[in-house]
């Protein structure tokens, strides 16, 4: 199992590690030609903006999607706010899931903060993972097709699934826990069977 990780800006390099420590192969992706021979790719937690601007800039976009039409995706942070259809700020996007996002949407105070948090799907789900969120996006909405994975106390969506497609507000590559990681990897592999 080969999974690319968007390298043009953020915490690319500890998802690379962790899926290495998981018996994954990893690449880093900057080009086009990158995608050819992967199984499934990772968009890191960074600056949605300039994570665009450069997607934009190495005519990755298009490449982008039709990899997502048929590979499995996961978006962390600002790698949720690249996937969303719609965040309701005029700035490069996939816009191959059907969610919509608020970027930064725990104000300024609460720059960053770490929750136990409760996930559907994942190995040992009556464990909570510690999940990092770091100047966070999170839910709005969801589409029919997709479905919430996890809230925080407050109700609050912070991760969904849409077929092929995983989204997380938060960091599961800087905490020590690689269920997450183990969750895309039975994704990805689910899908290299069925295609
Ligand atoms: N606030 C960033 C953005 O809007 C995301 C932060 C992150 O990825 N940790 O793109």
């Amino acid at each position: 199992m080969k999974i690319g990780v968007l390298a043009l800006q953020g915490a690319f390099i500890e998802h690379i590690k962790m899926l290495r420590s998981l018996g994954a192969a990893a690449v880093e992706v900057r080009l086009p030609q990158d995608l050819d021979d992967l199984d499934g790719l990772i968009i890191p937690g960074g600056e949605s903006t300039t994570i665009g601007k450069l997607a934009v800039q190495y005519g990755l976009m298009e490449p982008l999607r039709s990899f997502a039409a048929e590979r499995p995706v996961w978006g962390t942070c600002a790698g949720m706010i690249f996937m969303a259809r719609e965040i309701g700020l005029d700035q490069p996007l996939l816009g191959v899931m059907d969610i919509v996002v608020e970027r930064n949407a725990f104000g300024r105070q609460i720059d960053s903060f770490e929750v136990d948090l409760m996930i559907d799907g994942i190995a040992e789900s009556d464990r909570p993972f510690p999940a990092v969120f770091i100047r966070a996006p999170r839910l709005i909405a969801v589409g029919r097709h997709g479905q919430v994975l996890a809230r925080l106390a407050d109700g609050t969506a912070v991760a969904a699934r849409e077929g092929q497609w995983l989204v997380t507000s938060f960091h599961p590559e800087l905490s020590d826990d690689g269920r997450l990681h183990q969750y895309f990897m039975h994704m990805v592999e689910a899908q290299k069977v069925a295609v």
